[in-house]
């Protein structure tokens, strides 16, 4: 089997060549972190985001959307928390000159402790067979003992330690655990000091009047600030939610992942405003509904997880994370957060306005509590790329590089290619797809054999191929040639609307949920 690294590089290197992301300003060698999404990726993220956009705002009567600025008012930010709290703690490396987040520094440490009592276990599993009984192998193992002691103590002292501030004392780990510079070996380390990770820039003309901005770090306050607006604009009762998908903003110290965590990024948000309260419930129902949102595509439910926070934001009661087994792992994919009413309080206290709704109901004002889904737009475009990127053996001992996208987001939903190049074959062709594209994208293709555009189409994602041949002049059929079968069926001109409808709407993938 291909190791983690090699899957993680192809899928780069494929995102590339097919068109899908480039490094931005590659002319210059790139800026560090920030992405650009080329012609088929463009697609491909526009189809994940109209998904998310359907199934929370067109599928909820109570729920409508929003498109708020990125540039907010920079006390916004005060109230939120971010001025203050949004901060990662970064330590330097004095030889190599490298940054590292001091957190991940540690955690990755505990970690490998984590790992070598795995390998124990794992070891012991093997030797002994069906008559293993873990429990009481971890509880009686010395060795086993000792490492998960160790990797507790390590973690239970972090979580102290940065919940204290105390960053003197996240450094004296660092130095008890000899930790190394994990690319150089160097243990020659910086203090460790804490790293706002908001973008900040200028609004106005002159440096002297110029007002200190913030690029949003979440597209979640832009909800907030208006929940009234529209409360009130669109006579909204709650519960309602409010829906945004937007650019957000974070001067990451370590981003090194790809798409997985970049410094300009997209979010797909959804805040529900509830009675105080009724915030558990809510929590639940989202947690469940949000996973069957994401189990809709078929990406496999085994590789799916929920964690839970035990550990909770300044603003939470309740948090969980929708974990995906990305290809160097699982890792957060979206968060769901019960915000107390936190936020809009924060709001209220900093701007001197009421943020309240009468409720006819209870006849009372309240603040509403709200419950936050948030997912990454590109970190979901990670895992349906990298999960649908495969290569198979055929029959004939070839092999083929395929990307399974799910129909409904693949950028292209089909490609129609004469068998040859002339005979009237690229007219017939060209007739399909005046048809076609009204309503599906689809694309022309007559370049090398017809073989090898299957082979290029698979390798974009294009669920179906329409081959027209000297057979198509006499009765008006095509063959349809089906992806991930590579089944080829002859059928009427008049049925492939029909055909490809049926794989790729939104609807019928909706209603999986
Ligand atoms: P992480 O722990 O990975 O830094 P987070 O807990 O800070 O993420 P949230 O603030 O909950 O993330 O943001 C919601 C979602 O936004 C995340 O689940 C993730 O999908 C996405 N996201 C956050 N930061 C980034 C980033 N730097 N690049 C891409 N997507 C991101």
């Amino acid at each position: 089997m291909a190791k983690q690294e090699d899957i993680f590089k192809n899928v780069v290197s494929h995102a590339k060549e097919y068109g899908f992301i480039f490094p931005s300003s590659e002319v210059y060698d790139g800026l560090s972190a920030v992405y650009d999404y080329a012609q088929n990726g463009v697609e491909l993220k526009k189809n994940i985001r109209e998904y998310w956009w359907k199934s929370m705002v067109q599928m909820n009567e109570n729920i409508v959307g929003l498109d708020a600025a990125i540039l907010m008012h920079p006390t916004t930010w005060k109230a939120s928390g971010h001025v203050d709290a949004f901060n990662d703690p970064l330590i330097d490396n004095k030889d190599s000159k490298k940054r590292y987040r001091a957190d991940v520094l540690v955690e990755d440490h505990a970690e490998k402790i984590h790992q070598k009592a795995q390998k124990e276990i794992d070891k012991a599993k093997a030797r002994f067979g069906d008559a293993f009984n873990e429990q009481e192998f971890v509880t009686t193992n010395a060795r086993v003992i000792e490492y998960l002691a160790k990797e507790k103590e390590i973690r239970e002292r972090l979580g102290r330690s940065l919940g204290n501030g105390d960053l003197a004392d996240v450094k004296a780990l660092i130095e008890e655990l000899e930790i190394a510079d994990p690319e150089t070996g160097s243990k020659n380390w910086t203090e460790v000091k804490q790293f706002n990770l908001m973008f900040g820039t200028k609004l106005g003309a002159s440096a002297e009047n110029a007002m200190d901005l913030y690029l949003r770090p979440e597209t979640a306050q832009g909800i907030f600030v208006n929940f009234l607006n529209v409360q009130k604009s669109g006579r909204m009762k709650v519960p309602f939610g409010i829906a945004q998908t937007g650019k957000a903003f974070r001067n990451e110290i370590v981003a090194r992942q790809f798409i997985f965590r970049m410094r300009e990024f997209e979010q797909m948000e959804m805040q529900f405003f509830v009675r105080p309260g009724e915030e558990m419930k809510s929590y639940e129902y989202w947690k469940e509904t949000r996973l069957k949102w994401h189990l809709s595509l078929g990406l496999g439910k085994e590789n799916y997880r929920f964690h839970d926070h035990e550990k909770l934001a300044h603003y939470a009661n309740a948090a969980a994370d929708i974990e995906f087994n990305f290809p160097f792992g699982f890792k957060e994919l979206e968060g769901i957060h019960s915000r107390t009413d936190f936020d809009l309080k924060a709001h209220e206290e900093y701007s001197g306005r009421k943020l309240q709704y009468f409720d006819p109901e209870l006849n009372e004002n309240y603040v509403p509590y709200v419950v936050e889904t948030s997912v990454g737009l590109d970190r979901m475009f990670l895992a349906v790329f990298a999960t649908s990127l495969k290569e198979e053996t055929l029959e004939d001992g070839s092999t083929r590089t395929v990307l399974k996208l799910p129909a409904v987001l693949a950028p292209t939903k089909a490609a129609v290619l004469p068998l040859v190049k002339k005979d009237g074959l690229p007219e017939v062709s060209r007739k399909i797809i005046e048809d076609l594209k009204w309503d599906f994208n689809v694309a022309y293709d007559e370049k090398d054999a017809v073989g090898r555009r299957y082979r290029r189409q698979d390798a974009l994602g294009t669920p179906f191929c329409i081959t027209v041949d000297h057979q198509t002049l006499e009765d008006e059929t095509v063959t349809i040639r089906h992806r991930d079968t590579m089944k080829q069926d002859r059928v009427k001109i008049t049925e492939l609307r029909g055909i490809i409808e049926n794989e790729v709407s939104m609807k019928n993938w909706l209603m999986k949920m």
